[in-house]
């Protein structure tokens, strides 16, 4: 419990790169995920979710990461990876 936690945390302060890619996983299935393009309309949906985080930022989307096995979608929000089932969707 308190580990996972700590590799959540971690993974949210880092960028996305390839090496943080072949560490992240599914929370849910701990499977790997892929880097896919958001359609217009979730990149809106999830911009304007973001956007009172950020308190006046603008939040940039344009990417998700989808678990192999199940098919969610966690967002990518200014590069952070939000790996929380809670903010997962499903594409489509
Ligand atoms: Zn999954």
């Amino acid at each position: 419990m308190t580990a996972s936690l700590a590799i959540r945390y971690t993974a949210l302060a880092m960028a996305v790169d390839k090496e943080l890619l072949e560490i992240l996983a599914c929370p849910i299935c701990k499977e790997p995920v892929d880097l896919v393009a958001l359609s217009e309309g979730r990149r809106t949906e999830v911009r304007d979710k973001y956007r009172e985080k950020f308190r006046g930022e603008e939040p940039v989307v344009d990417e998700g990461l989808r678990c192999r096995k199940c098919g969610r979608i966690y967002p990518v929000v200014s590069d952070i990876p939000v790996m929380l089932v809670d903010e997962a969707f499903e594409e489509g």
